[in-house]
């Protein structure tokens, strides 16, 4: 007897070969009827006896394609239709499942399959830099609306050839149903030009040839990737990265290499077994390595770091151009330094055109921006420094269910935004540091984009406490268009220890230890070394940093002797100028830390990694935030580091008192012990810090969960360490892994905690 099921698939199931991959099973069951995408994920229609149903409703969630992921699946039997064969049909459009939108997966880097056949002579693809299938390829990058089909892409305006469309209709093939299948014929084109208004640029192989030619004389080149421009140069010469620098007006902050396989990438960096699966996974990030001595690289790449930032192809163009290179190149984003990364042939050519000497594109259109993501291993765990191609736009739990659909805007850095509705959100790509104009720019833009593919129009709007952070006018902006009647300000580190939370589903109170760079707290001062009791909606503060002032507000950042005066000053000690600080500068300091009045102060653990930097003449001015913190990790020596103490004032709340710290570092070095010594049982003197604060506050709450987290704890020694002397004293530790622990957290932190506050009100 022949019946009928409805069947609805729900999870990441478009985009990644799902529906070519239901085909295959119904036919090879025998089965009729039909597949679809519609806005909920994908629906089955099936005839068959009762027992092929069975079979296959039994394989349908045993061998997904890879990339699938099935969050549920719903059955309901339907009266037979008698149909006669299985077949792909379009997808069902209506607004009505909008709530039930499915995740539309990342950016997939080329497969092994493309680029075996990318290299044979005889395929009709051989050298193609957009082969692609149903298992890789742009996605999320190239998506104008969902759901996820080639007419709501950028790929929409390539007419498939006759040879494309068969490939496209059969069954058999491995790009059945592929929405991004393209070919020499009937593709995009890569183009080389000089500039915007190049009378003759080179296409196809000529244009490759072009991009070697270039790269080998030591030229700059940028190159359209999948969710923006690259600017590439030799990194093996020093002229050429030099140029670079020089050029994008980037002082010190390390170059990302991209080098062609496993092997190169190796000679350069150790590379352990979980971080070899990083470089490799499809979302292929930037893997933070740590640089063997004698490495190949132009000392300019990344200047008095332990570790490099690598990362393997990710699109066929990537491949061809490494592979006609053989040696490893810097890619680093296409961008004026603090601008977004371009996406767009007149932006490249307006913004790069002083920068780059060739510029490689073609026609596909980016629609997304989506920057590469940057991510390393710590204690054999994945954690997300950057998230961006390849993670964005994969849900994460929210750690909390909401009705409302909820919009977070994130913080002022490496802003990221939010959008939560059921138990699961959405972060966007990194939009970066909403310094300028061209940041909010594209900040707006990242809304845009993340309202309107999430399908919900969100009702409650999440921001930092901050009132003049661009997102957070941005946030207030944002409500009055959409007319929506409630903002939820989040204190930016209760936003921190939220984000943990919900990444680890935890329920109840945790003891969230941040240590941070700036965030405003609850009383006007800048907080950022934190011990909070944090429960859904609400935190306590239990304890921080004792506060200094800030000479010169977050502009203190950039100048990390200026924060060590004012250590030295409030731990009582006498300060001296360094060398390389004008006296006129250095006085300004001295009257601002003497007498206070209307300086802000700060508890912030990242000025106080600043102190101690410019303290033992590591860094003394940082052109980016953190590179103090950085060069102080590098030159850290804890092996056998003995900590100084770490002061206490008070049960709980209490104050941590740097001073008697910044003393112990001036006479340790004055006794002549080491900076590598100094720099060590300062790591570890924080360790301790920790383990103390939250001694006292689980002794005061009975509560033993700890979140670990802020931007402070990029800093692999002292989060291990932490962790480590946590554990053991029976603390449970949640670590920030697939969301970064600095700001790009944020967003998520502010929605789950908007979410909380949704569901209080509603109990209320
Ligand atoms: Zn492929
Ligand atoms: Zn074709
Ligand atoms: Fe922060």
């Amino acid at each position: 007897m022949v019946e009928r099921r409805l069947i609805a698939v729900q999870g990441v199931v478009q985009g990644v070969g799902f529906r070519p991959y239901v085909h295959r099973l119904a036919a090879a069951a025998g089965l009729v009827g039909s597949v679809r995408n519609d806005p909920g994920g994908v629906t089955i229609d099936v005839e068959g006896n009762a027992r092929q149903l069975d079979d296959f409703l039994h394989r349908l969630t045993l061998q997904p394609p890879a990339l699938a992921s099935i969050a549920r699946v719903d059955i309901a039997p339907a009266a037979p239709r008698a149909y006669h064969a299985f077949r792909i049909v379009p997808s069902e459009t209506s607004a009505e499942r909008a709530d039930l939108q499915p995740p539309l997966p990342a950016d997939i880097a080329t497969c092994e399959t493309c680029r075996l056949e990318m290299l044979e002579p005889a395929n009709r693809r051989f050298r193609h830099p957009f082969i692609t299938c149903t298992e890789c390829g742009p996605r999320l990058t190239i998506v104008r609306g969902m759901p996820y089909d080639r007419e709501r892409t950028t790929m929409g305006a390539f007419e498939m050839c006759a040879e494309c469309r068969r490939e496209y209709q059969n069954p058999a093939d491995r790009r059945f149903h592929a929405e991004t299948i393209a070919c020499p014929a009937c593709g995009p084109t890569l183009e080389a030009a000089h500039g915007g208004n190049d009378p003759a640029p080179l296409l196809h192989g000529a244009a490759l040839e072009a991009t070697a030619d270039a790269l080998r004389a030591g030229l700059v080149v940028a190159i359209k990737a999948l969710g923006g421009f690259h600017l590439a140069c030799d990194a093996t010469s020093e002229t050429a990265v030099a140029r670079l620098r020089a050029r994008k007006r980037r002082a010190a902050k390390p170059f990302a290499l991209m080098v062609r396989d496993l092997a190169t990438a190796r000679a350069l960096c150790v590379v352990s077994e979980p971080e070899r699966e990083l470089l490799e996974s499809v979302a292929r990030p930037i893997v933070l390595l740590q640089r063997r001595t004698g490495a190949s690289v132009a000392p300019s790449v990344a200047p008095s770091q332990h570790t490099l930032g690598v990362m393997l192809p990710s699109t066929p163009l990537h491949h061809l151009v490494l592979d006609a290179m053989d040696r490893p190149l810097v890619m680093t984003s296409g961008n004026r330094s603090d601008e977004p990364v371009v996406i767009d042939e007149a932006s490249a050519f307006a913004a790069l055109g002083d920068v780059a000497d060739l510029f490689v594109v073609h026609d596909r259109p980016i629609q997304v921006r989506c920057d590469d993501s940057v991510a390393r291993v710590v204690a054999g765990d994945v954690r997300v420094i950057r998230r961006a191609r390849g993670y964005a736009p994969r849900t994460v739990a929210l750690g909390v269910s909401t009705r409302i659909p909820v919009l977070a805007v994130g913080g002022h850095l490496k802003n990221t935004i939010c959008h939560a509705h059921g138990s699961s959100a959405t972060l966007s790509p990194h939009v970066g540091d909403l310094e300028n104009w061209e940041s909010r720019l594209a900040l707006r833009a990242a809304i845009d984009t993340t309202i309107r593919l999430a399908g919900a129009t969100p009702e409650v709007i999440a921001h930092d406490l901050h009132p003049d952070y661009a997102s957070t006018r941005v946030a207030h902006e944002i409500a009055s268009e959409l007319d929506i009647q409630r903002t939820v300000p989040v204190q930016h580190h209760h936003a921190h220890v939220a984000a943990c939370v919900a990444e680890h589903g935890h329920a109840g109170p945790v003891i969230g230890v941040v240590f941070d760079g700036a965030g405003l707290g609850t009383d006007g001062a800048v907080w950022g070394g934190e011990f909070l009791l944090a429960n859904g909606a609400s935190f306590s503060r239990c304890g921080h940093l004792a506060y200094v002032p800030l000479p010169g507000g977050d502009a203190a950042a950039r100048r990390p002797w200026s924060v060590a005066v004012a250590h030295l000053v409030s731990a009582g000690l006498e300060a001296t100028r360094p060398d390389s600080v004008a006296e006129r500068h250095w006085d300004v300091v001295q009257q601002l830390v003497t007498r206070p009045r209307g300086v802000p102060r700060t508890s912030s653990v990242g000025r106080l990694f600043d102190a101690v930097a410019s303290l033992l003449g590591v860094c003394h001015e940082s052109s980016f935030e953190g590179e103090a913190a950085m060069a102080l990790e590098a030159v850290a020596d804890v092996g056998n580091a003995r900590a100084y103490r770490a002061t206490l004032t008070g049960d709980v709340p209490f104050v941590a008192d740097p001073g008697a710290i910044v003393r112990a570092v001036v006479e340790d070095r004055a006794r002549g012990r080491s900076v590598a010594e100094v720099a060590g049982a300062f790591h570890v003197t924080l360790r301790d810090m920790v383990v103390a604060g939250c001694s006292r506050i689980r002794d005061a709450s009975g509560v033993a969960t700890v979140a670990l987290t802020g931007g402070v704890f990029m800093n692999a020694l002292l989060l291990e360490a932490a962790r480590d002397a946590l554990t053991a004293r029976g603390f449970r530790v949640l670590i920030p892994g697939m969301v970064p622990c600095n700001d790009g957290g944020l967003a998520l932190g502010q929605a789950h905690v908007a979410a909380h506050a949704i569901r209080e009100d509603a109990c209320a």
